[in-house]
């Protein structure tokens, strides 16, 4: 294949503008998995390994908190050190693992603009160091404020990451759903135009963005955070074709210029993904399936050996329990589970097999 190969591990800059374009370019798109510490940090690069897949890891403000740990008295700081802490587990073992890792920040809007800045004020200090970013990308999700105000925001803060080799990520048009705090009420009955992503506002972050750097949109085409009953989620890729066509036309560009982004995309159905893919979303969300995954198999665990959750020492035969109280026993459960229903996602996005980073 003349595809280009990337040395494995955290990938910034010029290598992770390689891989979106590897990603659209072969049909498929990487999951982005959100991570809340060194458990499923470790589990998602392992999936990746076992996929062939190159993966995206992502922290959430309250992921990041409680990658710090959840007792932390300054929440903020949490915030901060947390999603620093993630990077720089990332960054020392991602290569480790042989495929390349893009590391993310999720959803931020307007009250956590603090954050993000503080955020770059870390990435300015590693890049020194470094000659790289801490963080491939961060997200500000403004789509909540008027689009003029969005927009110059998105401008001014991308404006400082691309001296950096970041990419921004930005959205426009509502996701449904909640996501950690963030977010509207899907109201599962509306036909709510604001959950369609319009062409005129995508027409307008890219004549004002692509000038100052790389950025990426999630756009809403029916897309809702959490899972719902099948049926409720009526996904319309034809509107992510409309923009990208849109695009194109105003300003000659190649074909599908936008690097687009597919928000809560649980329990959609597997065609509309797939058509998706194939309009220019390089990048699916995937935070709810994985929690599950990783949950589920410790329920099971628990539930059958509950008397080892409850006695150090059976009371009625003397059975020691260590060995199944041993929290490496359960969390290791959990990782597999996330393991396993990452192959799946692969699968699904076509990513499976097609990591670029030289074995
Ligand atoms: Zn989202």
């Amino acid at each position: 294949m003349s595809e280009k190969s990337l040395k494995p591990g955290v990938v910034t800059g010029e290598d992770y503008k390689t891989l979106v374009q590897a990603a659209k370019a072969g049909g498929y798109a990487l999951p982005a998995v959100n991570v809340v510490g060194t458990n499923s940090i470790n589990a998602v690069m392992e999936a990746a390994a076992q996929a062939r897949s190159d993966i995206i890891i992502q922290l959430s403000n309250s992921g990041a908190a409680f990658f710090a740990g959840a007792g932390m008295a300054d929440g903020f700081k949490a915030k901060v050190l947390g999603a620093v802490a993630a990077a720089r587990h990332a960054h020392l073992l991602a290569e480790h693992y042989g495929i390349c890792v893009v590391m993310h920040t999720d959803h931020a809007n307007r009250s956590l603009i603090p954050w993000i800045e503080a955020l770059l004020d870390e990435g300015e200090k590693y890049y020194e160091q470094h000659g790289k970013p801490l963080y491939s990308s961060h997200m500000l999700d403004l789509s909540a404020d008027p689009i003029d105000f969005n927009l110059s925001e998105c401008a001014r803060i991308l404006q400082r990451m691309a001296k950096i080799d970041m990419s921004l990520e930005i959205e426009l048009g509502v996701t449904g759903g909640e996501e950690d705090g963030i977010g509207s009420e899907f109201d599962e009955a509306a036909d709510n135009a604001k959950l369609y992503t319009q062409p005129a506002d995508v027409l307008q972050a890219y004549e004002l963005l692509n000038p100052i750097g790389h950025f990426s949109v999630a756009a809403s085409f029916g897309n809702v955070h959490g899972v719902y009953k099948p049926g409720n989620v009526k996904l319309r890729p034809e509107i992510l074709k409309n923009s990208q066509t849109l695009v194109q036309q105003t300003f000659s560009a190649d074909d599908n210029p936008l690097h687009l982004v597919l928000h809560g995309g649980s329990g959609s159905e597997k065609a509309k993904i797939a058509e998706a893919v194939g309009y220019g979303v390089f990048k699916m969300n995937i935070d709810t399936d994985t929690q599950f995954a990783f949950s589920e198999p410790i329920g099971k665990y628990v539930n059958e050996n509950a008397r080892a959750f409850e006695y150090q020492i059976d009371p009625d035969d003397g059975t020691p329990y260590k060995k199944l109280y041993d929290p490496r026993k359960y969390l290791r459960l959990g990782e597999q589970g996330i393991v396993d229903r990452l192959q799946e996602a692969c699968e699904d996005l076509g990513s499976k097999g097609r990591s670029i980073a030289t074995a």
